[in-house]
């Protein structure tokens, strides 16, 4: 997508060899105009999959999300970061090694929200090793819930999780897919048919 390409290479910064900081614009300062043109090409991408749901996870994947679901006029459901490892009865849980800060933390769902009568489109602002999508997998997979297909922002490209996640079968749609970055110069290539 050609807005969030440009958008990228105006105001991303490459952290490092790894990490693509997104700051002003996707998950800390959000620019509401773009995120709402995001929603609105996933509700596009995605409009005759069936979804009854979108679910992303807590924090940075909710604005894209919400964006997703008023679009698609679904309702959003987040996975919650649970504080302890014992989390109560009536919520599907599961654990993900976080790319960002390198430990594993559990997250949640209310067993009321997701149900094998729903259909629910994944939507996260990044894509790297695959292990948030992972876990929203497989939370979709505890409550039985179909799986419609994942609409990822930023798609970092030489990073094994676009791979690993197409490879089980399911539709990855990334608006943006890096294909290379580098910290030294600051330049940052896309794969051309994202
Ligand atoms: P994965 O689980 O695919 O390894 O990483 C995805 C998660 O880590 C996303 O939910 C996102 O929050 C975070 N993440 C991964 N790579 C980056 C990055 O380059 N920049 C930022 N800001 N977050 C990232």
């Amino acid at each position: 997508m050609e807005l969030l390409e440009k958008r990228i290479q105006r105001d991303g910064i490459v952290e490092d060899a790894d990490v693509l900081k997104v700051d002003g614009f996707l998950n800390h300062q959000i620019d509401t105009a773009l995120i709402d043109q995001l929603g609105a090409e996933f509700a596009r991408l995605f409009g005759d999959a069936g979804a009854t749901k979108v679910v992303t996870i807590e924090a940075s994947g909710i604005a894209i999300a919400y964006a997703t679901a008023l679009h698609l006029g679904v309702p959003l459901v987040f996975a919650k970061k649970a504080k302890t490892r014992n989390v109560a009865g009536g919520v599907f849980a599961t654990r993900v090694l976080s790319f960002t800060h390198g430990s594993s933390y559990d997250v949640v769902v209310s067993r009321r929200f997701l149900t094998p009568a729903d259909t629910v489109l994944i939507v996260d602002d990044f894509l790297a090793n695959g292990n948030a999508l992972a876990g929203l997998l497989d939370i979709a997979q505890q409550a039985g819930a179909a799986v419609a297909g994942i609409g990822i922002a930023v798609e970092k490209g030489f990073q094994e999780g676009g791979a690993r996640i197409r490879a089980r079968g399911y539709r990855v749609e990334s608006l943006a897919i890096v294909q290379s970055m580098d910290p030294a110069t600051g330049a940052i290539e896309f794969a051309p048919n994202a």
